[in-house]
């Protein structure tokens, strides 16, 4: 368990621990642990909520737990200065974490033990416990809580002027744990109390005001208010007594509802001191008779002392020396009792003015020389007030003695000749106003008028220069403390600016990364997954939609619920004008979407769960609408400033992603078509429409192609010239679709005849030429023959003709020389002319081919 928790956590360890309907008593007690200062009342609630959870009976593992508690009890008994039921409490918890073999809890236990007994003026108890504390920290190897022991020294100490030690704990502190509120928060309180008593009432005034803030972050709260009512009390001091009232009201707020005796007593001092400087003693004696009556129980601490002190001073001021009297020994008695010596002197001095005033001249001035003298050399402060007091003395009781050696017309004049010798070298020292009154009041007694006025009117000068000295003063801690403020609200704004620009900067890092993720791929369905992880990652994000435009209605594309796929909504027309889909669609912008705990929203689909957040956006390239895409979270207010910045940027990425996976599909299909379209018309380019064979243009092609082929091969190319015989007479006889008939078997015949490899193409009207790679010859005559004899053997059978075909076929080769076909074709060219010429049916070579054949 933290020793003190930042608020943040202990809020939303609040928040958790009290929406749950059976909170574990772990958690309980967590809770009220942390808010044992902040919320007192709850932290018993708590507490009695966890005795009912915890078994009856004696559990071992539990005394961990009921120490912990007992410890809640003794800090609150404590705070309300109930001390005999905190030490019994502080009992009860050290015997259960000794039981329990927990270190942390027993040093815990003796830090709590130390406040006790500090606020007892048990000096030595304080140290000792402070000191067992840490020993039990360092064991249980809490380096934290052995640290914050030190700062606590520190704090115990800044009144007796220990500036090494507050340097340590400081330097420690801000090393191993900057910004730890509780630290850093003591820490303030600290260097403020030394600001106060070296003077630097702005600077303390500036301290304990930020040293308020991380207390009250830490749940330190009475440490808090003690900071608010020295803030004003710094400033009190340089004569800015409304800041001072203004510090003791805030303060008051938040001690009243606690009713701690400490802080109460705090406030309604500086209350009593702010009447006091303006003058208005009976209301500075209420207030601090109130102060008194809240410390009672408390009625030997330093603060009592002090404040018992100061209701004699106002009261002996009110000339009510009975009563001053008593309150001056009741102070006394404390001091002597609490071992608080610092205020004896004052608080003697008092009395001695006490006595005066009652008509016991003789024994006041007894005791004021008594204090004189114990004071002189050390306490220069108390020696000047003892002084006074005997020169007071002597002018209310001007029958008493001087001292032999005297020269002063009376004893009372002696006295403040010496005092003012003793002043008159300090620089820029002026009378106060205390010493030119008793002045003017001895001279006159002196009976001496003139010298009377002479220091009435030094003294009214003095008030003068006093005021106008006030006046500045206060002009100057007014702007210098507004100086700070403006610095600390700058510093702060600079702080939030830092903050949000990393906040800012670290989302638009991984928006970026996110954008290059998205948009990496053309799967729509890999783009919501994506989008969906990332969303979820970055966003409260309990639903995700998506619906993608499809003339105009907005189809549901992708859905998500709680991490699962759920069945898709409807189809929404993009004018329904219910749908916050289709007004986002509409209106081109984002649309939020709140609904209050309770209640339930119009578009709400039974069923489902339901959501008190949502964000609708449109998917846009450019003036392109593709879709909405919709955020859901069962959170109400989920989505801010920051939110509905990281959704627009998530919702444009997938935008553009889409748009480009969208433009891929139909430039994917168009590409297919025309794929399709271009190989048709090549294949169309290339073929004859009546026989299928390759047409002339083709064949021309692809003949250069086995050119060079044939010759990086160094094979050979043949070429078939083939003419129907007589065809002129089947048109003229059987018409001319006969005539189309012949062609297509004759061509049917041919492509039976040949290897795949070989090219048919038809070359003329009824001329079809035949290209063999790697043939010889010898073998395109054995070709050519089988062709020959095919069409021979092949009857043409059309409606009701039959008849008969035979070709004539010229055989050529390829010479090696050759670069084009052309020649190879014309000299086949020139045998089907001789096959002719042959009568017909027949096959004939060219004599370059032949000339192959024979060698
Ligand atoms: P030869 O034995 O000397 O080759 O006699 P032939 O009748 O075949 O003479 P020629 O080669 O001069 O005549 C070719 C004829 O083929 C002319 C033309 O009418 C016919 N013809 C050409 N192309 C087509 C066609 O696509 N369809 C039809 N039905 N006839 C065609
Ligand atoms: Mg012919
Ligand atoms: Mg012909």
């Amino acid at each position: 368990m933290k020793l003190y928790a930042p608020r943040a956590q202990v809020l939303a360890l609040r928040a958790e621990t009290l929406a749950a309907k059976e909170p574990a008593p772990a958690a309980l007690l967590e809770l009220a642990w942390h808010v044992r200062q902040e919320e007192p009342q709850l932290a018993m609630r708590l507490l009695a909520q966890l005795e009912n959870t915890l078994h009856e009976a004696y559990d071992p593992s539990q005394s961990s737990m009921h120490a912990r508690a007992a410890l809640i009890r003794a800090e609150l008994a404590w705070l309300t200065a109930d001390f005999a039921e905190a030490e019994y409490q502080l009992t009860v918890a050290t015997a259960g974490f000794v039981a329990a073999e927990d270190e942390e809890g027993q040093g815990d236990t003796w830090l709590l033990g130390s406040r006790l007994a500090h606020d007892q003026s048990q000096i030595e108890r304080r140290e000792h416990a402070l000191a067992e504390a840490q020993r039990y920290y360092r064991r249980a190897r809490e380096p934290y809580r052995v640290l914050a022991c030190d700062v606590w020294q520190a704090v115990d100490h800044c009144f007796s002027g220990n500036a090494p030690m507050l340097a340590h704990a400081s330097q420690d502190a801000w090393a191993q744990y900057p910004e730890d509120p509780a630290l850093c928060g003591l820490i303030c309180y600290a260097r403020a109390q030394f600001d106060f008593l070296s003077g630097d009432y702005v600077e303390a005034h500036m301290a304990f005001e930020e040293g308020e803030r991380y207390l009250q972050d830490a749940g330190l709260m009475r440490m808090m208010i003690s900071c608010i009512v020295n803030a004003g009390g710094g400033m009190g001091n340089l004569g800015d007594f409304e800041t001072q009232a203004l510090c003791v009201e805030r303060a008051l707020t938040h001690a009243r509802p606690r009713g701690w005796p400490q802080a109460m007593g705090g406030c309604l001092y500086s209350l009593g001191d702010v009447y006091n400087a303006l003058g208005r003693f009976d209301a500075a004696r209420t207030a601090a008779l109130e102060a008194r009556q809240w410390l009672l129980p408390m009625n030997r601490s330093r603060i009592f002392v002090a404040v018992v002190t100061f209701l004699a001073e106002v009261t002996l001021r009110l000339d009510l020396p009975e009563e001053a009297h008593a309150e001056f020994e009741e102070a006394r008695l404390a001091a002597e009792e609490g071992n608080q010596p610092e205020l004896l002197g004052r608080i003697r001095v008092g009395l001695a003015c006490c006595l005066s005033a009652l008509g016991q001249g003789a024994s006041a001035l007894a005791m004021a020389h008594q204090v004189a003298q114990d004071s002189e050399g050390f306490d220069h402060i108390t020696n000047q007030m003892a002084r006074m007091a005997i020169a007071r003395i002597l002018v209310q009781n001007p029958d008493l003695p001087g001292p032999p050696e005297m020269q002063a017309p009376t004893p009372a004049l002696h006295y403040l000749d010496e005092l003012w010798q003793t002043q008159c070298h300090v620089p820029q020292w002026s009378p106060e106003d205390d010493l030119l009154k008793i002045y003017a009041e001895a001279w006159e007694q002196a009976g001496s008028i003139a010298e009377s006025l002479r220091y009435e009117r030094m003294r009214i000068a003095a008030l003068n220069e006093e005021n106008t000295r006030r006046a500045t003063r206060q002009i100057a801690a007014t702007s210098a403390r507004h100086e700070a403020e403006t610095a600390r609200i700058e510093a702060e704004h600079q702080r939030q600016l830092l903050a949000t620009e990393r906040k800012r900067l670290g989302i638009l890092e991984s928006l970026g990364r996110i954008g290059q993720e998205i948009t990496a791929t053309l799967d729509p369905q890999d783009i919501f997954d994506t989008l969906a992880r990332h969303a979820g990652a970055m966003l409260d994000v309990a639903g995700l939609r998506v619906w993608l435009l499809q003339d105009d209605v907005l189809v549901p594309t992708y859905t998500l619920e709680g991490g699962n796929a759920v069945t898709m909504g409807r189809d929404v027309p993009l004018d329904d004008p219910a749908a916050n889909s289709a007004r986002a669609a509409r209106e081109g912008h984002e649309i939020l979407v709140e609904t209050e705990p309770g209640q339930v929203s119009a578009t709400h689909i039974p069923g489902t769960r339901h959501m008190y957040s949502s964000l609708f956006g449109p998917l846009m390239v450019g003036t392109r609408l593709l879709g909405v895409i919709s955020i859901q979270s069962a959170r109400p207010h989920a989505y801010g400033e920051l939110e509905r910045l990281v959704f627009r940027n998530i919702a444009a990425y997938s935008a553009i992603a889409l748009g480009n996976a969208l433009n891929y599909r139909m430039l994917s299909v168009s590409h297919h078509k025309l794929v399709e379209a271009q190989a048709e018309l090549e294949r169309h380019a290339s073929l004859d429409a009546l026989t299928g064979l390759h047409n002339r243009r083709h064949l021309m092609l692809t003949a250069t192609e086995h050119i060079e082929r044939a010759r990086n091969a160094s094979q050979s190319l043949a070429v078939l010239m083939v003419d129907i015989d007589h065809f002129k007479p089947i048109n003229d006889t059987y018409g001319h679709a006969a005539g189309d008939e012949a062609l297509r078997v004759t061509a049917d015949v041919l492509r039976s005849c040949v290897r795949p490899g070989d090219i048919v193409a038809r070359f003329g009207g009824e001329e079809i030429v035949v290209l063999l790679p790697d043939t010889p010859a010898a073998l395109a005559l054995n070709v050519a023959e089988r062709v020959r004899v095919a069409i021979c053997a092949n009857t043409v059978e059309f409606e009701h003709a039959r008849f008969n075909l035979t070709v004539s076929i010229g055989v050529a080769t390829w010479q090696a020389y050759e670069s084009r076909i052309d020649d190879a074709l014309r000299r086949a060219d020139q045998a089907l002319y001789h096959a002719k010429a042959h009568g017909r049916n027949v096959v004939k070579m060219d004599l370059i081919a032949a000339t192959e054949i024979d060698h």
